[in-house]
């Protein structure tokens, strides 16, 4: 971090700033020129505040040269993390499909959905049980009854399970379950972030709807923090003013991330573009720029889905964009 002070900064104020600086660990390098004074904090600034630092008197800007995140960072782990999900290895050249409802409906649905994505090439099966919805008159999901059914999917398909927490007194519930989903409206939920950085599952880390790469580099600072290093990010799409889909997918986070962290990238084509005709498209683009996996909505009757059915593709369908992307995978491989 650089601090540039004023031109008119004094000694005395140099030398109480410097050791407040030390006081924090913090070594310093001074560079004082005819016009300008530059301190050069050298340790671990991820604690320091900028923006407290840049209120002080005689301080006239803040820098950050390092990024705040540092378990995230692939400068301090350059090797990509490969995350065991039940089994099942994702990152690191281990690219893996999620594939399932946006939400379990019944017995019946979730294990004629789990056997048809499995028999299609889906290593993970998805499905909500606690579902996130704009209106609290929409369908809710089915809470731990659907946790159950998810698990006897997982029993009658061998398929690890991937599903969405929205309250950490919930967390008993998901004993059994393989990989826990942060949604897009949780992605800052601190306090919510900070109890999963106390249980050793792969949690799913989706991007939240306004939120910038740091940003969801710093939730997954949070988890890891707490000890839980098995994070995998995942972009669903964004809001920007366009509204011929529902979200607007940023692709490009892929590379971006790819450079910034270790931590795996998946995309999810499905809530990125809110329609299902768009989910084959963005599923291979997101092959061919490199991410790490897929997260697909897959209805055995998207028509009657209690949730984002026009989004949600058939079997049929997903098994040709699984088989397609497998086609690509095997070209930029
Ligand atoms: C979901 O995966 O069903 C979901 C609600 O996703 P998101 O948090 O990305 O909207
Ligand atoms: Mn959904």
């Amino acid at each position: 971090m650089i601090v540039i002070l004023k031109q008119e900064a004094r000694q005395e104020q140099i030398e109480k700033l410097t050791a407040f600086f030390n006081k924090m660990g913090l070594k310093i390098h001074l560079s004082q020129g005819k016009h300008s004074t530059i301190m050069g904090l050298v340790g671990d600034t991820t604690r320091i505040d900028e923006d407290m630092i840049a209120t002080l008197d005689d301080v006239e800007a803040v820098r950050r040269i390092q990024e705040p995140y540092k378990k995230a960072n692939r400068k301090f782990h350059p090797a990509d993390s490969v995350i065991d999900c039940g089994g099942v290895k994702l990152g690191g050249g281990m690219f893996q499909i999620i594939a399932g409802p946006c939400s379990v409906e019944s017995e019946e649905q979730i294990i004629a959905v789990a056997k048809a994505v499995k028999e299609a090439g889906a290593t993970l099966l998805r499905g909500g049980a606690f579902k996130p919805r704009t209106s609290p008159y929409a369908f809710q999901g089915l809470h731990g009854e659907g946790i159950r059914l998810l698990l006897e999917a997982k029993k009658a398909t061998g398929l690890p399970i991937v599903t969405e927490i929205m309250d950490a007194n919930h967390l008993p519930l998901f004993e059994d379950v393989d990989v826990i989903q942060v949604g897009a409206r949780n992605m800052q939920n601190f306090e919510l972030l900070k109890e999963l950085g106390k249980c050793n599952k792969p949690i799913l880390l989706k991007r939240g709807l306004a939120n910038t790469l740091q940003e969801l580099l710093m939730s997954a600072e949070y988890i890891m923090a707490g000890g839980n290093e098995n994070v995998i990010l995942c972009e669903r799409g964004i809001r920007t003013f366009e509204t011929a889909t529902r979200n607007t997918l940023d692709l490009s986070c892929v590379p971006v991330l790819h450079q910034l962290t270790h931590l795996p990238v998946i995309i999810d084509p499905s809530h990125a573009t809110g329609v299902s005709r768009l989910v084959k498209p963005m599923s291979l683009a997101a092959a061919a720029c490199g991410a790490d996996g897929l997260i697909i909505e897959v209805h055995n009757d998207p028509k009657h889905a209690l949730c984002d059915g026009a989004q949600s593709l058939t079997p049929e369908e997903f098994a040709d964009v699984a088989a397609r992307v497998q086609a690509v995978r095997a070209c930029i491989s």
